[in-house]
């Protein structure tokens, strides 16, 4: 019998950790519906005791979310489980996950606790959630560079107490594949209850190897789930990314040799989505979601790949939903047609109101661009203000002028809660005038710490998509912005990226 493999996904947690990446609940919510789609196993949705706005999130893909088990990180204490059971309270399916630091440099300078203290204290934790949910998942973190003795001993333990599944973190990046692999192995041996729990790994790309050290823990230690996000988000070099493994996996099935419940074909659109509202843009060379990822896409090989796929490909494009650029929508379109598109993509709006909203803009776009693809109909619904509520800053006009030889002016309207302001300034260019004309009047002193413009479906007709990350007194948030205009473009994102900056969420940071 074939064993089957968990897909756990954390890009709604982890991934959203990385700085830049904090998402609004709407768009939590819409990500966790694609990931439905994708038919992942268990969606961490967030950390519900972290905020108010992390509770509201989880507890609304809780409500929403029917296929997919939703999980909430917490610590490990009372406080934290019951919140995160709260959240969940709506779930057909769910499951807390609990964790406490393992290793002894975690313990001493960040815990400030003896080894016997924190076993003590995951016990009674896995043992309240347990009293709550029946599927509790417990993570030694920093796991990795835990003392093996203590290690088996907090595992064994909390096995005992009920807890379900067991995920091992390399928390820094630190492992390497067979290592890694062993380690996971050798703990299954020496815990003498380790049967009764499922094993996880849960890895981080600071070398490079988050996937491999994954895989690696599945084949040689017999970990049974993969912690993963979509296009690898996360801190520093992100995540395990859920794209290859699942496509390693899917592909080597004979070295493998596991089931997994995901339907690949909607691992294109995750992709997208996850870039489009975080503006973490996804290099071209990587693999399955990166532009080049397919020959037959990148242009090189062509002939070979005419003459026999199989010459240079060894997975087809179209089983992880890549479709050539096609003109689906025009001018013409009706609002059925839309609505009808927006379906085929996987995307679902929330209200009649919000489809015409995005349909009033999908007018005004097509009347600019003759073909609308469906970039840019991703691109034109992921733009927050389709269903955020009030936003402080929105964008009325703009005009600019530059000309060789002169320096570059702007003159920018937009809504400051509602009511209309106008600022002007020049600059090095018509994207530096227009953001200076912006801050001349909020005065907001963010320092802009990436600035990048992306042509959505590639040609000089197409969607410029830009990305601007602000940092302010410690916070760090991406706006983005789409427009065929990229000056108007880069306005949209600055926007969005100052109401983000609004929106005040002190939350606690979690590791793991
Ligand atoms: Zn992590």
């Amino acid at each position: 019998m074939t064993d089957k493999l968990i897909i756990f996904d954390t890009t709604l947690r982890d991934g959203e950790q990385s700085p830049g990446a904090s998402m609004t609940k709407d768009e939590k919510l819409r990500i966790a519906r694609q990931l439905e789609r994708l038919r992942v196993d268990v969606i961490e949705a967030g950390f519900a005791a972290s905020s108010n706005g992390d509770f509201e999130a989880v507890q609304s893909i809780a409500n929403a979310i029917k296929d997919s088990t939703i999980c909430s990180l917490s610590r490990a204490n009372d406080r934290d489980i019951s919140r995160a059971a709260e959240a969940l309270r709506g779930a057909n399916s769910s499951r807390i996950h609990t964790f406490i630091a393992t290793s002894p440099l975690h313990m001493e300078k960040k815990l400030r606790m003896t080894p016997d203290q924190v076993l003590e204290q995951a016990k009674q934790a896995v043992r309240f959630a347990r009293n709550l949910v029946s599927d509790v998942e417990f993570s030694p973190e920093d796991g990795y560079r835990s003392d093996m003795d203590f290690l088996c001993r907090v595992l064994e333990a909390v096995i005992n107490e009920g807890a379900t599944t067991l995920n091992i973190p390399d928390t820094v990046g630190y492992a390497v594949p067979e290592l890694y692999g062993n380690f996971i192995k050798t703990l299954r041996e020496r815990v003498p209850n380790s049967d009764k729990a499922i094993w996880s790994v849960h890895c981080h790309n600071d070398l490079g190897m988050a996937v491999a050290n994954s895989l690696a823990g599945v084949k040689i230690g017999g970990a049974r789930q993969v912690e993963c996000t979509i296009n690898g988000l996360g801190e520093r070099a992100g995540n395990c990314s859920l794209e290859e493994v699942v496509m390693a996996v899917k592909t080597r099935r004979d070295y493998f040799n596991l089931a997994l419940n995901i339907d690949t074909q909607h691992i294109v659109a995750a992709s997208r989505m996850v870039s489009q509202t975080t503006g973490f843009v996804v290099q071209p060379n990587k693999a399955v979601v990166g532009a080049n990822a397919f020959a037959h896409a990148s242009g090189i090989h062509q002939d070979g790949v005419l003459k026999a796929r199989d010459t240079y490909e060894i997975m087809r494009a179209e089983d992880v939903g890549w479709s050539a650029n096609k003109i689906v929508l025009g001018k013409l379109s009706g609002r059925n047609a839309f609505k009808q598109r927006l379906q085929e993509l996987g995307v679902s709006l929330e209200s009649e109101q919000e489809v015409n909203v995005a349909f009033a803009r999908f007018k005004e776009l097509a009347d600019r661009k003759s073909e609308i693809f469906d970039e840019d109909i991703l691109a034109l619904v992921s733009d927050e203000s389709v269903t955020a509520d009030k936003e402080q800053y929105g964008l009325v006009s703009l005009s600019q002028h530059s000309e060789t030889g002169e320096r570059p002016r702007a003159s920018i309207v937009f809504t400051v809660d509602g009511k209309e302001v106008r600022g002007e300034s020049d600059g090095n260019g018509p994207v530096d005038a227009s953001l200076k004309a912006i801050e001349s009047l909020v005065k907001s002193g963010a320092e802009m710490v990436l600035y990048s413009v992306n042509a959505i479906s590639g040609s000089t007709e197409s969607q410029g998509e830009v990305t601007v990350r602000l940092q302010n007194s410690g916070r760090v948030v991406n706006g983005v912005g789409s427009d065929p205009d990229i000056v108007v473009a880069s306005a949209k994102a600055y926007l969005s990226a100052l109401n983000k900056l609004q929106s005040k969420a002190d939350r606690v940071a979690a590791q793991g």
